[in-house]
C-alpha cells in the first residue's frame, strides 16, 4: 500500500519524508477536485509562498537530512499545491532554475497543462537531470471529478510534448476512485501505448480519520454530492479503506497485459526508470 507520507498536513513548504522532501512553491489550487484534500488542510484560494525559491533550495540544502547528488534525495515538487496550474508555474520554474548545480532528481506529479512557453521551460529545466511527470487522473475524456482541471485534449498535448522531450512520463492514476477509475481502464492503456508511456503507479483513495474521508467528500464538494451519494455512502463511520482492491487488481492485470509496468508508489516507478540508487528508507 502506498503509505501517505505527508500526514499530518502542515502549511509549510518543505515536508520530509526519508525518501523525498515534498516542496510547494505555492499553497492551494483552484481546480478543486472532489477528492483533493487541499481546500481541507491548505488555502482556500491559492496563495503564493513568501518563501523565495533561493531560500527554498538553501533550506533543503541545509536540513541534515538532505543527501545531494542524482542517488540523493527526491524532491517531489507539489503536495500542498499543483505546481503546474496558472498561480504556481511560475514559482515551480523559478525554483527549478535555483536548483542550478543539485542533480538530486525531481518527481512533478500534475493534473495541468502549462502554456506552451511554460511547458518549454519547464522541459529545459528538467531535461539536464534525473526527472519524471506523472500525469495524474482519475478519469479520462469523462471529465467529471477533476473538472476544474484543463480538458483531456489540452493534457493529451502536454503529454504528447513531454513525451516527445524524452523526459519520462508515467499515468499517475491516483487516487483510484471505485466504481469510477477502472471505467477508464482501456483509455489509459491506450494512451500509454500512444506515447510509448512505459510505467503507471495505480494508487489507492486516501482515506484518513481526519481529511480525506467520505465524509469529507460530502461536506467539501456539496456539488458533487449526488455523484459521491452513489459510489461512498456515508455511513457514521465511514471505512478506512474503500473495497478497491480487486478493482485495482483488475487494472494492474490489464495494464500488465499491455506491457505497462505498474507500482502503488511512485519512487517506485522512478526507482525502474533510474535503477535503484535513489534512497530509500
Ligand atoms: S488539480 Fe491536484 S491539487 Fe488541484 S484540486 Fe485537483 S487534486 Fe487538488
Amino acid at each position: 500500500m502506498d503509505p501517505n507520507p505527508i500526514l499530518p498536513f502542515a502549511i509549510k513548504p518543505l515536508i520530509w519524508t526519508p525518501d523525498r522532501v515534498f516542496v510547494s512553491c505555492s499553497f492551494g489550487c483552484p481546480a478543486k477536485c472532489v477528492f483533493c484534500y487541499l481546500p481541507e488542510v491548505a488555502a482556500d484560494q491559492p496563495t503564493a509562498t513568501t518563501v523565495t525559491p533561493q531560500d527554498l533550495v538553501m533550506q533543503i540544502r541545509a536540513d541534515p537530512r538532505f543527501q545531494l547528488g542524482p542517488n540523493g534525495t527526491v524532491l517531489s515538487l507539489g503536495c500542498l499545491t499543483e505546481c503546474l496550474a496558472p498561480h504556481s508555474i511560475k514559482a515551480t520554474l523559478n525554483f527549478l532554475n535555483a536548483l542550478g548545480p543539485m542533480e538530486n532528481p525531481v518527481q512533478i506529479a500534475t493534473r495541468w497543462s502549462p502554456s506552451s512557453g511554460d511547458r518549454e521551460q519547464l522541459i529545459a529545466a528538467l531535461q539536464c537531470r534525473r526527472s519524471a511527470i506523472f500525469h495524474s487522473m482519475v478519469e479520462w475524456g469523462n471529465h467529471v471529478l477533476e473538472s476544474g482541471t484543463p480538458s483531456a485534449r489540452h493534457r493529451d498535448h502536454f503529454i504528447s510534448r513531454i513525451s516527445a522531450s524524452g523526459i519520462p512520463s508515467i499515468l499517475y492514476i491516483k487516487p483510484f476512485i471505485p466504481n469510477h477509475t477502472e471505467r477508464f481502464t482501456r483509455a489509459f492503456i491506450e494512451l500509454a501505448l500512444h506515447y510509448k508511456i512505459r510505467h503507471a503507479v495505480i494508487g489507492r483513495f486516501y482515506v484518513t480519520s481526519r481529511y480525506s474521508d467520505v465524509s469529507f467528500l460530502h461536506r467539501n464538494q456539496p456539488q458533487s454530492a449526488r455523484f459521491i451519494q452513489a459510489e461512498f455512502p456515508v455511513g457514521p463511520t465511514p471505512p478506512r479503506e474503500p473495497s478497491n482492491n480487486m478493482a485495482v487488481a483488475a487494472m494492474v492485470a490489464a495494464f500488465g497485459r499491455a506491457g505497462i509496468l505498474t507500482t502503488h508508489h511512485s519512487l517506485d516507478a522512478l526507482r525502474e526508470i533510474y535503477g535503484q540508487n535513489n534512497r530509500t528508507s
